[in-house]
């Protein structure tokens, strides 16, 4: 994985030292020597990752981080803070500060290639989910819930055959609020349907294949979004990079600092759960550009999109393609005699009927107003006109309620039009023109009734 990098360091020796290291993975360098710089060049050139000395005369890499997530050019690029090892408090100011990642110097190779990965790979699906933001659909800032929900206590589940390592591990998370699980109490939380966040993995003196285990739980369903760190010796170092390759996603040298641990579950928690908010985000938002609010529906968009995407399908591989256009007799009479509230009803109710009448493999859309349609795919038309037949029916076999307005209940009934696709010339226009023309045909013939052009 190539990236272009900033390295933001005030002493020359620095910069060029970690311009070598990084170059040697191929990765491309960019250099700044001081805040302004950095914040300039971060804006200029669009790095994909930052890493930013924290000591640096004038502006500090505290308030360079600041900036630049206060700015919404340069908020997503994940800034790794580089501190001296006397500076441990500082470790979590920079979190503070809004960093996502820090190092200690002198930087390990190891432990700076590994927070790299993780954080390409993190780049990845933000990058992904924005890019769907731009297309379109806008995810917008997030509320005080989704905030709060970043830093809220995490579920750790500890997995190591150790009773004093998991001890050792228990105390401290456990005086930080997080709740700490270990294999024998995962059932518990299964039943007590709370969420894992994280994954402790003891990767050192195990009576079991802890790769094995890392492999499993990111190919699982269940736990594929899970973070994972692990823990390792100093001397079991390539485990630690079997483990990266294998999904884990952030590694801690034993032995192991308390402060860095809760750091490190902190940034990779609300990593992923800001990954998580973001998709939540998007998909919501994809199901409000294409469902109707009124009756949950597809909306006329959607219903373009998959005719379009159908009739594709049907040209290609021969199968039958059928629309039925469906209609309520006299709407306009319901909206005048009982008002808006009641025509919503109605038109509320004849969604759920018309759902339940269909197969799971037709599309129901609301184009707008008392219109429907119905796309039925592997369909030819006299199975679309029984199906629309039965969709007829089901309006009419019962009265709709009315609303408080309408004392009695109201008798509704449709006609439907049905047209086939007429293969490669056709188009969404003329299939839809026809089906508009056999809805006509119903209508004239008296209503409550289904007819097609060929009938
Ligand atoms: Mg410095």
């Amino acid at each position: 994985m190539s990236a272009r990098i900033l390295v933001v360091d005030d002493i020359l020796a620095n910069r060029r030292l970690m311009q070598a290291k990084l170059e040697a993975k191929y990765y491309s360098v960019l250099l700044a020597e001081n805040g302004p710089q950095a914040i300039e060049v971060a804006h200029s050139s669009a790095p994909e990752i930052i890493l930013l000395d924290v000591m640096m005369p004038g502006m500090d890499g505290y308030e360079v981080c600041r900036q630049l997530k206060a700015s919404p050019e340069t908020a997503h690029i994940p800034v790794v803070m580089l501190t001296a090892l006397s500076e441990t408090a500082d470790r979590v100011r920079g979190l503070d500060a809004g960093a996502d990642d820090f190092l200690t110097k002198p930087v390990d190779d190891f432990a700076l290639m590994s927070r790299l990965n993780a954080l390409l790979r993190y780049n990845a699906v933000t990058t992904e989910l924005r890019q769907r933001e731009a297309s379109g659909v806008k995810i917008g800032a997030f509320n005080e819930d989704e905030a709060s929900t970043l830093n809220r206590p995490v579920n750790v589940l500890v997995v190591d055959t150790s009773p004093y390592n998991i001890k050792r591990l228990r105390e401290p998370l456990e005086r930080a609020g997080h709740s700490v699980i270990t294999l024998e109490e995962a059932d518990a939380l299964k039943k007590s349907n709370e969420k894992l966040d994280v994954v402790l993995l003891g990767l050192s003196n195990q009576g079991y294949d802890p790769l094995r285990l890392c492999a499993h739980l990111r190919t699982n369903d269940a736990t594929r979004a899970l973070s994972i760190i692990v823990t390792v010796d100093e001397r079991d170092i390539d485990l630690a990079g079997r483990a990266l390759e294998l999904g884990a996603s952030d590694v801690i040298q034993q032995p192991l600092a308390v402060e860095e641990l809760l750091a490190r579950i902190r940034t990779q928690t609300r990593r992923s759960r800001y990954v998580e908010i973001l998709r939540n985000r998007v998909d919501r938002g994809l199901e409000l550009s294409v469902i109707d609010q009124l009756t949950g529906l597809y909306n006329r968009r959607y219903m373009n999109n998959q005719l379009s995407l159908w009739m594709k399908r049907s040209s290609m591989g021969g199968t039958p393609l059928s629309v039925v256009s469906v209609d309520i007799d006299h709407f306009k009479k319901v909206n005048d005699v009982y008002g808006h509230e009641a025509g919503d009803r109605v038109l509320k109710e004849f969604a759920e009927r018309i759902m339940a009448n269909v197969r799971p493999k037709d599309i129901v859309c609301r184009p707008g107003g008392e219109e429907f349609l119905v796309i039925m795919p592997e369909t030819g038309g006299d199975l679309a006109c029984s199906a629309a037949e039965r969709i007829r029916r089901a309006i009419a076999a019962e009265p709709f309620d009315g609303g408080t307005r309408s004392s009695s209940r109201l008798e509704v009934t449709v006609s439907a039009g049905v047209a086939t696709f007429q293969g490669d010339e056709d188009t969404i226009a003329d299939m839809m023109r026809r089906a508009d023309d056999a809805l006509y045909k119903a209508k004239s013939a008296g209503r409550n009734q289904v007819k097609s052009l060929a009938a």
